[in-house]
């Protein structure tokens, strides 16, 4: 039961009003060049609005803007309280505007909409509450010195950081890096991805009600290669935190070497492994999870279960349960409550998605999927597709596709499992399925992912670190661990 019916979310997203120009020092403004672009609902084709298009002339503005609010100590400097009362309040204008933050999101990037309301929006507040409740539970050290000596050990804010982020989930990516960033006293320009500016321009807006003061949260839209670039290349942002593809992610590497060596952080792509063992107690609960892992936001997510290896003796049973559950998430009108799935991001994404199929189609066996429908005549889809019997070395196993397109791969023995599962560029999550809680501990421990799930998929929480190793990026983004990235530890020695 949804929140709604399909005709109701159709007459408020006609209803609605778009924020469509940067938010940079409190205000909305034009791109300099006064140029846009059109901002496409991959659903219909259609143009949503059109978005200012910024680029580096914007984004040194934006940067200029954030500095100088991180040295007024407006915000950098406030009391750890109010930093904490301000961030509270912006969880809750969240919440208050669920539902046109939920619409935001489908019509941009084409997720459903009652998906984006039960998990994307009430995920941003509860990380931005998380974060905000952080903020005056935080001690610094004092270091074990010889007596007459006294060294205290501090966090302190970088200052500007810069932040750039996907399409998928847009909000919650916004939030991951803006959050931390802000809870530690830094100020942020963030440039969204040009597919799904939206809810991160009404985000600004929320934040300037909640009372985050000019400068601090600047939003930049426009492209990667320019306003992406820019930002990656601007000697004054002190750390750039980036969620999105590991080619882009190399570059920004490149960035930080050729301007001022910004420290970079880099959450980035995968092809994460479900291990299911034939000792799994319950291969529905198991089926139910390997098809959420892969099909969930059309199986646009950087930690899809897009790797099915399945013992051999289980394999054909496990495949069944798995075609039935991809019938019932067919493609609808992401607004439509009883749609399987949404729409495929834009009409590029969805014919590299087709073009994987094709290689697929000639070199494994197609179980079910494999077809691009259109809804109501218009949009980008692909239904949910299994390959059976892929070899872990074929392409369709080794590359990240970033739609709804499962790899099954049959094994015989634990070892070789998991020297499958390991034998990829990537390292971001993994799951295993088994009822042997030695095997768990011992599979879960010789898995290079940055998360291991067991008996589940996907587990992530506030609480919990969230990142990848080898080529799926460093340093985490969640937790804790995340302040990490956006503090400098200082020492005072002081001799009495
Ligand atoms: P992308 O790398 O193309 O774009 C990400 C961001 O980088 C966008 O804001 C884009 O405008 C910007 N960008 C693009 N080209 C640029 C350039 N030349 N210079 C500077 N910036 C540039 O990725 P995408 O297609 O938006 O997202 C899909 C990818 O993101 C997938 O590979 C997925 O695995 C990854 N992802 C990773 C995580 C994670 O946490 N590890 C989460 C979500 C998505």
């Amino acid at each position: 039961m949804g929140l709604h019916t399909l005709e109701e979310w159709k007459a408020k997203a006609a209803s609605l009003t778009y924020r469509n120009q940067a938010f940079i020092n409190g205000q909305f403004v034009d791109a300099i060049s006064g140029n846009t672009f059109d901002n496409i609902n991959p659903a219909t084709g259609e143009t949503i609005t059109k978005v200012a298009e910024c680029d580096a002339a914007d984004i040194d503005i934006a940067v200029k803007a954030a500095r100088a609010s991180f040295k007024s100590g407006v915000w950098s400097k406030k009391a750890p309280m109010e930093r904490k009362d301000v961030l509270l309040k912006l969880a809750d204008l969240i919440r208050d505007n669920l539902e046109e933050l939920a619409l935001l999101e489908s019509l941009d990037m084409g997720k459903k909409v009652e998906d984006a309301a039960a998990v994307d929006i009430p995920g941003s507040a509860m990380f931005w509450q998380w974060y905000a409740e952080s903020i005056d539970k935080i001690y610094d050290e004092v270091a074990p010195t010889a007596a007459g000596d006294l060294a205290i050990v501090k966090r302190e804010a970088l200052g500007v950081i810069g932040a750039v982020t996907p399409w998928n989930f847009p909000l919650d990516m916004a939030t991951w890096k803006c959050a931390p960033a802000l809870a530690m006293g830094n100020s942020v320009v963030l440039k969204p991805a040009e597919q799904s500016p939206l809810s991160a321009l009404f985000l600004a807006e929320l934040a300037q009600e909640a009372g985050v003061p000019d400068g601090v949260l600047n939003v930049v839209p426009g492209f990667g290669p320019t306003a992406g670039q820019a930002l990656g290349l601007h000697d004054d942002v002190d750390c750039l935190t980036f969620t999105g593809s590991t080619a882009i992610g190399k570059l920004f590497q490149q960035y930080a070497g050729q301007s001022n060596m910004k420290q970079v952080w880099l959450e980035t792509g995968g092809k994460s492994p479900n291990l299911v063992f034939a000792d799994c107690k319950d291969l529905d609960a198991a089926a139910d999870m390997a098809a959420f892992g892969i099909f969930f936001n059309q199986g646009e997510v950087c930690s899809a279960n897009s790797r099915l290896l399945v013992e051999r003796s289980i394999k054909d049973e496990f495949v069944a349960k798995l075609k039935e559950r991809a019938a019932t998430m067919q493609p609808g009108n992401p607004l439509d409550p009883d749609a399987g799935m949404g729409a495929i991001v834009d009409a590029k994404q969805a014919s590299n998605v087709q073009r994987y199929i094709q290689i697929g189609k000639e070199t494994a066996t197609l179980v079910c999927g494999g077809d691009a429908p259109t809804i109501d005549g218009k949009g980008s889809f692909i239904s949910p597709t299994i390959f059976d019997d892929v070899t872990h070395d074929h392409q369709i196993a080794k590359e990240e596709i970033f739609g709804p397109v499962l790899c099954v791969i049959p094994f015989d023995t634990e070892e070789e499992a998991v020297t499958m599962a390991n034998d990829t560029e990537y390292g971001l999550a993994a799951s295993v399925w088994t009822n042997d809680l030695s095997r768990a501990h011992r599979v879960a421990d010789a898995l290079f992912a940055g998360t291991v799930s067991v008996n589940t998929v996907d587990a992530l929480s506030p609480m919990t670190p969230f990142g990848g190793m080898k080529q799926s990026g460093f340093g985490r983004d969640l937790s804790l661990h995340a302040l990490d990235k956006f503090t400098a530890l200082k020492t005072t020695w002081i001799k009495y």
